[in-house]
C-alpha cells in the first residue's frame, strides 16, 4: 500500500547562542529554537539571553510560526535555587513556549513560579527507559528529551508504551559520558560541567603512561573525544519510530553552522514527508552539512553501542574546510551588485560560494569588489566592513556567502 504525505512533521529544534542565530536559525528552517538565560543554563560561555532579548525571541519567532525553548538544565544546588520563582516569572512574561530542565526542584518550583510554561524533561535527566519517561509524564512534563545514550529500537518501544513527546538529538557533539553524570571538568579545571562550566576535558590531548610508567605512545596524543552526532541519512526510520522532535546541538556554534545544519535537516524532512515512498536521501545534504562541521561523524548509540570506529581516540579530525564568508545584505538586480557584510577576508580571484534556506547552491569567481564608499578594492579584510561585489546570479539578503579554506 503506497503512503501519502506525512501529516504531522516532527519539529526541527535548532540551538541559538544569541538573537541573531535565533533569527537565522529559524529562516533556515527551524520550527523552534533553544536558547539560555542568564542563569540556570548550561552554556555560561555562550551570550545567554536577558528577558529583554527573550521576549525580542518570542516575538520573531511567534511571528514566524516558530516556538522558543528556554534551558534552564543545571544540577541545582541551595545557592541556584534562590532566584528560580522570579526567574520563572519572568520567562513566563517573556512567553518562552517551555522550559527544558532537568532537575525535580526546579520542575517543581517552575510548576508554582510559572505554570503556563511548559516543562521538557532534559537530556540531563538521562532518560533511557519507557518507565521513566511514564515517570516523569506522572510528574508533568510534556516532553521528554531522551539519553542519547537511547537505541532506535528503544524509542519505538518507549512510543509503543508512553503517550508523550519524545525529542532526540540527531546532530552535535556527544558527551562521552551520560549527559549529567561527568564530572572530568569539575576535577581538572573547577568548573561545574553541571552548571554550566564544562571545559570539555574530555577533548583535550593526552599522553598515555602504561601501569609502569611508561610513555605508550610518543606520536600522537590520545583523546577521549566521540565523533560528532549525524543522523541525516537516517531520518525516516526516526521519523517512522515516531519522534516529535528533532533537536541539534551547538548554542555555541556560528551562524554559518546553525544555518547550514539546520537547513539539510529541513530539506531531509520535508523531502521525506512530502513523499516517503519515494524519498531519495541526497548526498549533497551531507555534504553541506560537512562545509560547516568540524569532526568526523558518528550514529551513536542509534544502532548499538559504539566502538572505536566511532571516537576520534588518537586523532583530532578538525576539518573543513570553508570559512563563513560573507552575509548578504541587499542584491540590485538591476546593476547585478551584492551588498556584503564580510565575515572573513575576502579578495579578488577567490571562488565563494552562495547558499541560502530556499536557494540551490552555487559558486562564483569574485572578479569585482568595491568598499562602502564605492572605491574599487582587491581585497576586503576588515571583519563587519560592507562589501560590493559583482554577482550575476541573484541572492537574497541573509543569503550566505563561504569560502573555501
Ligand atoms: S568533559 Fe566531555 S564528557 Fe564530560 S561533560 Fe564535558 S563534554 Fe561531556
Amino acid at each position: 500500500m503506497t503512503r501519502g504525505p506525512i501529516m504531522n512533521k516532527p519539529e526541527l529544534l535548532a540551538p541559538a547562542g544569541n538573537l541573531e542565530k535565533l533569527k537565522f536559525a529559524i529562516q533556515y528552517g527551524a520550527n523552534a529554537v533553544y536558547i539560555g538565560g542568564q542563569s540556570l543554563g548550561l552554556r555560561a560561555n555562550a551570550d545567554n539571553f536577558s528577558f529583554a532579548e527573550m521576549k525580542e525571541a518570542t516575538d520573531f519567532a511567534h511571528h514566524h510560526g516558530a516556538k522558543v525553548f528556554v534551558a534552564t538544565n543545571i544540577i541545582a544546588h541551595n545557592e541556584d535555587l534562590h532566584e528560580v520563582d522570579q526567574f520563572m516569572k519572568n520567562i513566563e512574561k517573556a512567553g518562552i513556549d517551555a522550559i527544558i530542565v532537568a532537575d525535580p526542584a526546579l520542575i517543581e518550583r517552575t510548576k508554582q513560579a510559572a505554570p503556563s510554561v511548559e516543562l521538557h524533561l532534559s537530556t540531563q535527566q538521562s532518560t533511557t527507559s519507557w518507565p521513566s519517561v511514564q515517570f516523569w509524564k506522572e510528574e508533568g512534563v510534556s516532553r521528554v528529551v531522551l539519553a542519547r545514550e537511547v537505541s532506535l529500537q528503544e524509542i519505538r518501544e518507549i512510543k509503543k508504551h508512553v503517550d508523550i513527546e519524545i525529542e532526540t538529538f540527531i546532530h552535535g557533539a556527544m558527551c562521552i559520558a551520560y549527559s549529567g553524570r561527568c564530572v572530568l571538568s569539575n576535577h581538572f579545571t573547577a568548573r561545574d560541567s553541571n552548571r554550566g562550566g564544562c571545559s570539555q576535558s574530555c577533548r583535550w590531548q593526552y599522553d598515555m603512561f602504561s601501569e609502569l610508567q611508561e610513555w605508550e605512545r610518543n606520536d600522537t596524543p590520545f583523546t577521549m573525544s566521540s565523533k560528532d552526532l549525524c543522523m541525516i541519512e537516517h531520518l525516516p526510520e526516526l521519523i517512522d519510530a515516531g519522534v516529535d522532535s528533532f533537536k541539534i546541538e551547538g548554542r555555541m556554534k556560528s551562524i554559518h553552522y546553525v544555518a547550514t545544519v539546520t537547513n539539510q535537516y529541513r530539506r531531509a524532512i520535508d523531502a521525506y514527508c512530502a513523499n516517503p515512498d519515494q524519498y531519495v536521501f541526497k548526498k549533497e545534504w551531507l555534504e553541506e552539512i560537512s562545509k560547516a562541521a568540524h569532526r568526523s561523524m558518528t550514529t551513536g548509540f542509534f544502532y548499538g553501542t559504539p566502538d572505536e570506529k566511532d571516537l576520534l581516540y588518537i586523532e583530532r579530525e578538525d576539518f573543513p574546510a570553508f570559512d563563513f564568508a560573507g552575509l548578504v545584505l541587499d542584491y540590485d538586480e538591476e546593476k547585478q551588485i551584492v551588498t556584503l557584510q564580510q565575515r572573513n577576508k575576502i579578495s579578488i580571484g577567490d571562488t565563494v560560494e552562495f547558499f541560502g534556506p530556499t536557494m540551490e547552491r552555487f559558486t562564483w569567481k569574485v572578479e569585482q569588489m568595491w568598499n562602502e564608499k564605492d572605491e574599487t578594492i582587491n581585497t576586503a579584510p576588515h571583519a563587519m566592513m560592507t562589501v560590493k561585489m559583482k554577482l550575476e546570479r541573484p541572492v537574497k539578503a541573509n543569503d550566505m556567502m563561504r569560502k573555501q579554506k
